[in-house]
């Protein structure tokens, strides 16, 4: 990293992370604008201390219309007690505060993915400024980090916890004994189509236990996803020996995706029709799904086929799909 790059963060949080206790506040950011001069983008963090323990970091909303996240860690944020906690908890539930006012992936402000910008620029736009708050001041002092997400508009996903396959062994030992004890119905190690400029890159590079998830998706969330995010976040703590009790442990059913052909995606325009729902088993070559022609009638359908044997663990959710979407993922199972 450059010294111009070194800079100090513009971020300022209003809450002392060193003091013990539970504090609620912001990571403040200055953002002057049409509609408020001097005016700040105050993204909610809550930090719960009690000792020199290890320190997790858990963010959910990296993108905004991913709701399972956000909605485990305010929860979590407000009910957490200090007296449960050995070490440190950092909350940060909705990280790309923008994207999440707006429901949208993306921020609304700068059009910045906070999962493709990572390590950021203190000089940078908004999106880069709070990712690098993120890379220089608060990932260093994780030693666990969790980040959670779900499928957002565009995607469906049935509900896995993930982590990376990574160079150093011992790191991703750890990373899958963590998502083992977040005890999603699915655990899965993950293939990253597009890792440069990742939040998880940038956490594994520095050597931390990160953590991923994927619970759902389609711009919303359900009731059992929401209790899949809540028992995931509580467990991770406990595994990590930050919160008391034992890990509830769920059964957990191991996926791999080994290669980019699990990806299929769309190479047409038109209606997506899906051939088998999310959680379905897959043959090699089956046809997962199919595009409808809707400029006329008497077209032939476009057949997506899968391109291994396993199970459907993503489709493309909205009923319209352009060339490019991600139509379906099949995921390989373990066991
Ligand atoms: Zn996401």
């Amino acid at each position: 990293m450059s010294a111009k790059s070194l800079r100090p963060s513009p971020v300022a949080p209003t809450v002392d992370l060193e003091r013990e206790g539970k504090r609620h506040g912001f990571l403040r950011l200055p953002y002057s604008r049409d509609d408020s001069a001097w005016g700040s983008v105050m993204i909610p963090i809550a930090v719960v201390r009690n000792g020199s323990g290890p320190v997790a970091l858990l963010t959910g909303g990296n993108h905004g219309d991913e709701y399972e996240g956000p909605l485990a860690l305010f929860d979590l944020a407000r009910t957490l007690d200090p007296r449960q906690v050995s070490g440190t908890v950092i909350i940060v539930p909705a990280m790309n505060y923008p994207a999440f006012r707006t429901g949208t992936r993306t921020s609304p402000i700068d059009k910045g993915n906070m999962n493709r910008t990572f390590p950021g620029r203190p000089d940078g736009t908004v999106t880069e400024k709070i990712a690098d708050y993120f890379q220089r001041e608060l990932l260093p002092r994780a030693d666990i980090v969790l980040d959670f997400h779900s499928g957002g508009r565009t995607l469906d996903f049935v509900p896995f916890c993930a982590a990376h396959i990574l160079p150093d062994k011992a790191q991703e030992a750890k990373a899958f004994a963590a998502v083992e004890a977040f005890s999603a119905p699915y655990s899965m190690s993950m293939l990253e189509i597009d890792a440069v400029g990742m939040f998880d890159t940038a956490a594994e590079e520095m050597g931390k236990v990160f953590v991923t998830t994927e619970l759902g998706g389609g711009g919303t969330s359900r009731a059992e996803t929401v209790r899949i995010a809540r028992r995931g976040a509580a467990n991770l703590l406990r595994h990590a020996g930050i919160l008391e009790g034992e890990v509830e442990r769920e059964r957990t059913r191991w996926l791999d995706m080994p290669s980019g052909d699990c990806f299929s995606f769309a190479e047409h325009d038109g209606m997506i029709e899906p051939m088998v729902d999310l959680g379905g088993a897959v043959e090699r070559g089956e046809v997962v799904a199919r595009i409808h022609d809707i400029t006329r009638t008497g077209g032939e359908p476009h057949e997506i086929r899968a391109k291994l044997s396993g199970m459907l663990a993503a489709r493309h959710f909205p009923g319209l799909v352009k060339a490019g979407d991600c139509a379906a993922v099949v995921a390989v199972m373990l066991d």
